[in-house]
């Protein structure tokens, strides 16, 4: 049986930041290697182990802007004072083969896929609840309290746009949040929606069958 639509289907995963979703996505990816991650354009400094090409493409103000111009970007935005895109040819070429594809990307940017790929799924990653993501900022103890509460602030705007998204997860535990994505996507790939090039196969091959 390959109901598959010919298409890979396109996965947009936010959450704010602290809440741990590099990490679920990280097991996802374990579990299903044949979904290609999309390495994002920025113009943010690399931090320590961050490989040119595998974590992001790293580029100059120039470069990205010049990507924008040229039409480079599937979306793009701006998030602590850098830019961040995604390169369009990688994701559309990947699509065409029948690949999965997923964007970690701020909400801005999600938004703008939402308009240009109206296909695309939405997830967002929420924590069990706000105290709880105060709790995972301060027990990291790499920040101190005025940095904590920022991030905490800013996490609280991007989680406004929670409600604009397809669905949400919530990272309880990893192995939780990374079953409720895998199982999300499934529900995602078996909508009639997606399954529309299936449905027409079957229903053609019944209408000539029974002539
Ligand atoms: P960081 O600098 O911590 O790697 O990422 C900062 C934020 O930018 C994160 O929320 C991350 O998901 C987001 N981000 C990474 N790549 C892209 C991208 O290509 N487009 C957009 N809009 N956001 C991105």
């Amino acid at each position: 049986w390959k109901a598959m639509n010919n298409k890979g289907l396109l996965l947009v995963f936010s959450g704010p930041s602290g809440v741990g979703k590099g990490t679920v996505l990280k097991e996802y990816l374990k579990k299903h290697p044949h979904t290609a991650f999309s390495v994002s354009a920025t113009t943010r400094k690399p931090r320590a182990g961050e490989i040119h090409g595998q974590h992001y493409f790293f580029l100059s103000r120039e470069e990205f802007e010049l990507l924008v111009e040229n039409g480079g970007l599937l979306e793009h935005a701006q998030f602590a004072g850098n830019c961040y895109g995604t390169p369009r040819e990688a994701v559309e070429q990947n699509l065409e083969k029948g690949i999965d594809v997923v964007l970690e990307i701020e909400v801005q940017g999600a938004l703008q896929v939402k308009q240009k790929c109206p296909d695309a799924l939405l997830v967002f990653v929420m924590p069990p609840s706000f105290e709880e993501l105060r709790r995972r900022l301060t027990d990291r103890g790499t920040e101190d309290g005025a940095t904590v509460e920022r991030r905490l602030a800013n996490a609280a705007r991007e989680m406004e746009a929670a409600k604009h998204y397809d669905y949400i997860v919530v990272n309880q535990t990893v192995e939780d949040a990374a079953d409720q994505l895998e199982q999300i996507v499934c529900a995602a790939k078996h909508t009639a929606k997606y399954l529309r090039e299936f449905i027409d196969e079957v229903e053609y091959d019944a209408e000539t069958c029974c002539k």
